[in-house]
């Protein structure tokens, strides 16, 4: 994947093809980006996640999965919501569950003919992973993915704070 952009803002508001939800197992809802996805979405939403929670093993999703659905009254097209890891010592897979959240969503959004797609900076919030290793794992993946229909992946940061992290990392 070549083209990766770094933008400071709130993820809500993007009109790309798909957004990506740092969610939790529970798929309903939470705090942080996922309170704010939904509250922008509305019930569309919620309602939508209520039937894809049905439809799972164990009415729950996976760490390093990534899932589907409409947007709602969101400009994007798509949100993909993906549980990441919660960040304990780094000796519980989570670089390898990080990644694969990332690339999970990548594939999902490209089997559905997107060309663009948005994340958030996935468990660097209450799920405490660090922000330069979580970055590092952010980065790596999408240069590594072989997209079909792909053409912009858009870190979108919440804070200037982590835009930087994000240009020294991608430029150095
Ligand atoms: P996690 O549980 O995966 O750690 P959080 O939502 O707590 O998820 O935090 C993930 C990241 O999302 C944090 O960097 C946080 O600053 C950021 N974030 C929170 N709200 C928004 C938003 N509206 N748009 C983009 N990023 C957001």
């Amino acid at each position: 994947m070549e083209t990766l952009e770094i933008i400071v803002g709130n993820i809500t508001k993007l009109s790309v093809d798909a957004i990506v939800n740092a969610a939790n197992c529970g798929l309903l809802g939470g705090g942080g980006v996922d309170g704010a996805i939904h509250a922008a979405a509305g019930p569309a939403l919620f309602e939508e996640c209520v039937k894809l929670v049905d439809s799972l093993p164990g009415h729950r999703g996976k760490t390093g999965e990534a899932y589907l659905t409409g947007a709602g009254a969101l400009p994007c097209k798509y949100v993909i919501h993906t549980p990441g890891p919660v960040y304990y010592d780094g000796n519980h897979g989570e670089a390898e569950l990080l990644a694969a959240s990332y690339r999970n969503s990548l594939t999902k959004a490209d089997e559905r003919g997107c060309e663009s797609i948005a994340f958030p900076c996935i468990s660097t919030g209450v799920y405490g992973y660090p922000k330069e290793e979580a970055t590092k794992i952010a980065i790596q993946t999408a240069r590594d993915f072989q997209p079909r229909s792909l053409k912009r992946v858009i870190f979108c940061c919440f804070s200037e704070r982590d835009a930087e992290v994000y240009r020294r990392l991608l430029n150095g």
